[in-house]
């Protein structure tokens, strides 16, 4: 790491001690930036790196809540937002029980780049509560989102800050939170939330954008070797809203996913994951991938974490941060796989993307390789301001544009900065110098 940036790292550390999540995403990207501030002297000179490092505001919160048994139930808010350099800030809402302010800020930080690859005018943020919505009723869901955004609306707005979903915040929580915003400010402000239902202000594609998105970026890596999806093996972890678009787009491209997971073991289907099953097991049922084999003979559950020993040509990590870890990288170059695309957020360790360098697998980071679902978010704000609602082929369309820009510009800035084919220092340092840009031009605030 470039001297001037062992400094920045130094603060961080000092600043916000435990934070583990938030330290990693930050070395990441100063890890990128040497050759940066080599060439450009303005960014350190005007602090922009440090001041990128510490959060334009951090809101934590109370929120109590009573359950179906009468009993009251407390749970703790936050929403970090981060950045606002390029617009109004940006990010999901992630409700699990690991959630504390570290997780929240290491999402925050990484959304600020990520949001700036897309190319299109949002800034970074990220929220939250540790509420953990498994074994909860419909009821004590609502109840809880309606108590969360109690406190939130004060701090959002469709020109302030814009959440969304994430992990354990689908269609039927941002359709509770967008109730609640509603009733306490008698405004039908569509623009404030994204990932809404279809028949109240959302965008086709929203669900399914992650994860097309992330098939998307593969396939233009697979397209600098003239090679396509068809007949790739691949495995996907997880089987939540990231992993099963991602699933859907590898089918429709002609690849096989052999494998999927949640958090207590893996499914292993040589012939194909059946969707449709996977679906109704996790959207409908709410229940666990084990029982995926009940309905497929054939098919085998393994219990544990250890999807990645499943031999693929592609992999494709879609749960959350630090599935995969030095061993797993090994074991995954050991099976002859050539490209690792991030679906959901940080989801390799720092030694996996070793492994993975040293071995010349091709990695595309979370950061530029699950852009769509926010950069669809940003065309939900655009049909909400404009009052209007696009097709499905035309959004498709234009997230399959998105994320080819993505990809080229990951390229070019990686070849500019003399690390050709490095996907991880093109999107971090395209991410940065857009905000730096930007932040220099708005002065020092
Ligand atoms: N939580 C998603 C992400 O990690 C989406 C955020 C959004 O749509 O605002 O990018």
């Amino acid at each position: 790491m470039d001297e001037k940036l062992v400094d920045v790292y130094d603060e961080v550390l000092q600043r916000n001690p435990g934070e583990t999540e938030f330290h990693q995403a930050v070395r990441e990207v100063l890890d990128s930036l040497g050759p940066v501030v080599a060439k450009h002297p303005q960014y350190t000179d005007a602090a922009v790196i440090r001041r990128l490092c510490e959060p334009e505001r951090q809101i934590i919160f109370r929120v109590p809540w009573v359950d179906d048994a009468g009993q009251v139930q407390l749970n703790r808010g936050f929403r970090v937002e981060f950045n606002s350099a390029l617009g109004p800030y940006k990010g999901g809402l992630r409700f699990h029980p690991s959630v504390n302010l570290g997780i929240v800020k290491f999402l925050g930080y990484e959304q600020i780049f990520k949001n700036s690859l897309t190319g299109l005018p949002i800034g970074g943020a990220k929220g939250g509560s540790d509420f953990d919505p498994k074994g909860r009723s419909e009821g004590e869901v609502m109840r809880f989102c309606q108590a969360f955004m109690t406190e939130l609306y004060r701090h959002i707005g469709e020109y302030t800050d814009v959440p969304a979903g994430d992990i354990g915040v689908g269609g039927r929580e941002i359709g509770y939170l967008f109730g609640q915003y509603k009733r306490i400010t008698n405004r039908y402000e569509s623009g404030v939330l994204t990932g809404k239902g279809l028949a109240w202000g959302g965008s086709r594609v929203r669900t399914e954008a992650t994860g097309f998105g992330t098939v998307f970026f593969v396939d233009e890596i697979l397209k600098t070797r003239k090679e396509s999806l068809d007949g790739k093996q691949v495995v996907v972890s997880g089987s939540g809203n990231v992993a099963m678009y991602a699933i859907a787009k590898v089918q429709q491209l002609g690849g096989t996913v052999v494998a999927c997971s949640d958090s207590g073991g893996y499914i292993v289907d040589e012939s194909g994951i059946d969707l449709a099953t996977v679906q109704e097991i996790k959207e409908e049922r709410r229940a666990r991938i084990s029982t995926y084999v009940e309905s497929h003979p054939r098919a085998r559950y393994v219990e544990g974490h250890s999807v990645w020993q499943v031999p693929c040509d592609i992999a494709l990590p879609c749960a959350t941060q630090n599935e995969l870890d030095g061993a797993d990288a090994r074991a995954l170059v050991g099976n002859g796989c050539s490209i690792v695309a991030e679906g959901a957020n940080m989801p390799c360790t720092p030694e996996a993307v070793r492994v993975f360098s040293e071995a010349g697998v091709v990695f595309a980071p979370g950061k530029a390789a699950n852009a769509g679902g926010v950069a669809t978010s940003a065309l939900e704000m655009q049909q909400n301001a404009s009052r209007d609602s696009w097709t499905f082929e035309h959004t498709e369309e234009r997230l399959g544009e998105i994320m080819r820009r993505i990809h080229d510009r990951c390229l070019t800035t990686a070849d500019e900065y003399g690390s050709p084919g490095n996907y991880v220092a093109g999107a971090n340092i395209a991410g940065f110098t857009q905000v730096a840009d930007a932040m220099l031009a708005l002065g020092v605030i």
